[in-house]
């Protein structure tokens, strides 16, 4: 870890043994670091050390709490290349897309750091003249949250910082690939203040024993998940039996349309950002191509352009633009979708490359049809299936055709056609002419099996505080 300067960071390292987690580097296969395993009892023990932090946290004037998130927002930044070079070791990124996620994840502590102070209540009219009615809204309590391992950083700050902005404490369980950027940050929070049972990360020997724990504690009031369809289903019903709040960001299928009379080359530049960033995963990641019959030569062939001018390798490298996708199964999974599509009558646009270790060629698909299983599934990797559609009709029915609803894109000249299109596709977000649409002060979620509630924005920090509704009688 010799690349790591501040050493701080690394605090929370230890020594190879049955209560440690090795992290391996998807672009090389070596070990890069110990991360601790809590064992039940340590996270039962975490969770009441949890609720009196946060007794006290709440306590303190929203103004209070602003300053510390204030700090860890800076110390955020001033670590920005430490982090991203652990980021890149542990998940793979290229350095400068990993460096760009710091910003990101920070932007998010930044943001509701100002919105700690704007937690209003409201007056409200009185049904009859001996009344006065009002609302305020209090901290949520203890929550926990569930992360994933292809933003390391962000989607961590998209729901500790509302949730300490609002004066909850949180419990995080990282991603098992990618446990060392989470531990490093909780190390730069309590630098910067945050009292250190206030924000707890565990890392249990396995997820599921993690995701019982978090979803049937009486304590934890709240679960926050960002992952698989699949997982936030579970942790769904798993939470019933508590009817305990939850958020859920779970999966994507982003159509990204091309209209005949959209702008080639603006599309292609969205397109390229769209799909390949990360190695193509992410929950908003353009997941199936539909462009108009007289342009699909047109785009195909710029699209095939750029994408042969994508460089693969470790993200540690300067000029790499793909990283290792994350672990062997991914890789096998992304193959197979790729080689029952090619079977299916899908063709490469360049004969595909066999990449040693977790690396794949960037592969674009032609003549692809709407029910191949490479358009309904997820691919999370860097594969663009591309599919011509001739009628705004058909676009649409194909375009809203999943059980997903997070992410889509479009691209048009016409704004008759522009505001047709943008309300008829069933998504939480709808990009225009625009590759990409994440950012701190939007609210990013998805409909349908994509999930429920909202990050970010102003919306983000109601998902961490509760309405109470305050009749005085008597006037
Ligand atoms: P995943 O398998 O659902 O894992 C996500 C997290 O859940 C990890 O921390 C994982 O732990 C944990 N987990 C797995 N099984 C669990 C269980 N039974 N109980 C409790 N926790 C459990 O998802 P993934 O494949 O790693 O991540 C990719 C998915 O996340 C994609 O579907 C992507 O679209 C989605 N995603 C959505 C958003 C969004 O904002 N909507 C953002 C990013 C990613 P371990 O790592 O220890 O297994």
């Amino acid at each position: 870890m010799h690349l790591i300067n501040n050493k701080k960071l690394l605090s929370f390292m230890v020594s190879e043994s049955d209560n440690s987690i090795a992290v391996n580097n998807p672009a090389t296969g070596e070990c890069i670091g110990y991360a601790p395993i809590t064992s039940k009892d340590e996270i039962l023990d975490a969770i009441e050390r949890s609720k009196l932090a946060q007794q006290s946290w709440a306590e303190q004037p929203a103004k209070a709490r602003s300053a510390v998130l204030q700090q860890w927002y800076q110390l955020l930044l001033d670590n920005q290349d430490d982090l991203a070079r652990l980021m890149t070791l542990e998940q793979g990124k290229p350095l400068a897309e990993a460096k760009g996620e710091v910003m990101y994840g920070a932007s998010f502590i930044q943001w509701f750091a100002e919105e700690a102070k704007r937690t209003y209540g409201e007056t409200i009219p009185a049904p009859s003249g001996d009344k006065r009615l009002l609302t305020i809204r209090q901290p949520v309590g203890v929550t926990a949250a569930i992360t994933p391992w292809n933003f390391p950083i962000a989607m961590i700050t998209r729901k500790a910082a509302p949730a300490l902005a609002a004066g909850c404490s949180m419990l995080i369980k990282p991603a098992e690939d990618t446990p060392l950027s989470a531990f490093a940050m909780a190390e730069l929070a309590y630098e910067a203040g945050v009292p250190k049972d206030l924000l707890i990360i565990v890392l249990g020997k396995q997820a599921a024993e993690v995701g019982d724990i978090f979803t049937t504690h009486p304590t934890i009031r709240k679960l926050s998940f960002t992952g698989s369809t699949r997982v936030g289903r579970l942790l769904m019903q798993q939470s019933a039996g508590d009817v305990k709040r939850t958020s859920m960001e779970l999966g994507g299928n982003a159509p990204f349309i091309v209209f005949d009379d959209a702008d080639i080359d603006s599309a292609v530049a969205g397109a390229m950002v769209s799909k390949f960033r990360n190695a193509g995963q992410t929950c908003v990641c353009a997941n199936r191509f539909y462009v108009h019959s007289k342009v699909y030569d047109a785009f195909v062939s710029k699209f095939d352009t750029a994408v042969r001018a994508l460089k693969v390798g470790n993200g540690m490298q300067e000029g790499v633009n793909i990283g290792p996708v994350i672990n062997q199964a991914a890789k096998n999974n992304i193959q197979s979708l790729v080689d029952k599509a090619i079977e299916q009558g899908a063709e490469p646009t360049s004969s595909i490359e066999e990449l040693a270790g977790l690396y794949l060629q960037p592969v674009i698909l032609k003549n692809v049809k709407h029910n191949m299983d490479i358009v309904s599934q997820e691919i999370f990797g860097p594969v663009a299936p591309v599919i011509c559609f001739d009628t705004d009709e058909e676009l649409i029915e194909m375009a809203n055709d999943t059980i997903y609803g997070l992410a889509s894109y479009f691209y048009s000249q016409n704004v008759h056609r522009v505001w047709k299109v943008a309300e008829a596709l069933q998504y939480g977000m709808v990009g225009i002419n625009d590759g990409i649409i994440s950012t701190e002060v939007a609210p990013f979620g998805g409909v349908k099996q994509s999930g429920i509630g909202r990050e970010g924005a102003k919306q983000g920090i109601d998902e961490y505080m509760d309405i109470k509704y305050l009749c005085f009688g008597g006037n």
